[in-house]
């Protein structure tokens, strides 16, 4: 059986009309599902009662179980969801003065193995379907309640742009006015840096924000860092950014985790100015999240403000980003599988 989410609305037409039912049932079943949040075929009360039967017989909702919520002194939600096969993922709710945003898992583990990273700890799984991504989103809008979810980060475990086709059919459905009916540029994509997905990201024509974990720029700092530095090298990444602004007219955010003694120097900002000097681009700075087992640390609060002043005052445009629910460690980079019952 499939779960029903892995249709579109053009697709479940197609199938009522192949039943002979009316197609507009489509738009009340999206809207049930997507705007109503039901988690059973029986819930959908206006759908006749024989074509209930018929969609239970033929395809399953919801395979995702919410089984435990970790709530930050800050605020900020984690939510751990079982899988259909037992695996756990982690997703965050993260609500701030003028927004709500969820962070979204795409994958169970990661590949990539980022050494100030939680989330490469665990061994990687699998993908998470769009299905599955659909699912992890309802439950990040029910647990932002009575705000709205307004943003999405996908910045979970795992690499978007490695699960590429479900991330990309799941946010369809997400920006879709008959789905979630999230705007695209509320939407984020962050990569590590993986060239391919870039370039197949900006034929999409969709407005979606695109962030890439930048961290260094330079190529040994980064390959240490790194591993995907290897394959995709700084110098074809930047060739392949500057490309995609160019492509869709859009900016992008360079995310950079300062870690104390590795990336942080002032002769990492002069090479960070000359390397992103003219791009239509944003650096988020990140102070690393203490990650124990990885010993990561971030720099001292001077060391951060200093860092921050050199990449302005050579021009850049930067941001500072505040850690959030760092005591649930559902802060950046501290998503993780491993968790037990208590
Ligand atoms: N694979 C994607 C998305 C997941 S990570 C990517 O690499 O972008 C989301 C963000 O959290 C990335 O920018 C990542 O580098 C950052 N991050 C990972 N570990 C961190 C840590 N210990 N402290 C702060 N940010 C971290």
């Amino acid at each position: 059986m499939t779960d029903i989410k892995e249709l579109g609305l053009e697709r479940l037409k197609e199938l009522l009309k192949k039943w002979g039912e009316p197609d507009f049932h489509a738009r009340q079943i999206f809207s049930w599902i997507y705007k109503r949040g039901v988690k059973d075929f029986g819930g959908m009360s206006d759908l006749p009662a024989s074509l209930r039967e018929k969609l239970k017989e033929n395809f399953y909702l919801f395979d995702l179980r919410l089984d435990r919520v970790f709530e930050s002194l800050d605020g900020t939600k984690k939510l751990i969801l079982a899988l259909g096969d037992d695996n756990i993922i982690e997703a965050a709710v993260i609500p701030a003065p003028s927004r709500v945003t969820g962070c979204v898992s795409t994958q169970v583990g990661c590949k990539f193995a980022c050494r100030f990273c939680a989330s490469g700890i665990p061994q990687f799984k699998r993908n998470l379907s769009s299905a599955e991504i659909l699912d992890e989103v309802s439950y990040l809008k029910e647990n932002s309640l009575p705000e709205k979810l307004t943003h999405l980060v996908f910045m979970g475990m795992g690499e978007p742009l490695d699960n590429y086709d479900n991330v990309i059919k799941a946010i369809r459905i997400i920006n879709s006015p008959q789905g979630f009916n999230i705007g695209a540029r509320k939407i984020t994509i962050s990569t590590c840096g993986i060239i391919p997905g870039i370039k197949r990201l900006s034929d999409e024509g969709l407005q979606v924000e695109l962030s890439v974990s930048l961290h260094s720029t330079d190529e040994e700092i980064r390959s240490s860092l790194m591993p995907i530095n290897k394959k995709y090298p700084l110098k074809e990444l930047i060739s392949a950014c500057r490309q995609y602004i160019e492509k869709t007219n859009r900016q992008i955010t360079f995310e950079y985790v300062l870690i104390q003694g590795v990336n942080s120097d002032l002769k990492d900002t002069e090479k960070t100015a000359k390397m992103l000097k003219g791009l239509n681009c944003k650096v988020n700075l990140i102070p690393a999240n203490t990650i124990k087992e990885l010993n990561i640390e971030p720099p001292n609060k001077p060391a951060i403000l200093f860092f921050k002043d050199s990449l302005v005052k050579r021009g850049l445009n930067v941001t500072l980003r505040k850690p959030r629910g760092q005591d649930i460690n559902a802060a950046c980079g501290q998503l993780r599988l491993g968790y037990v019952k208590k």
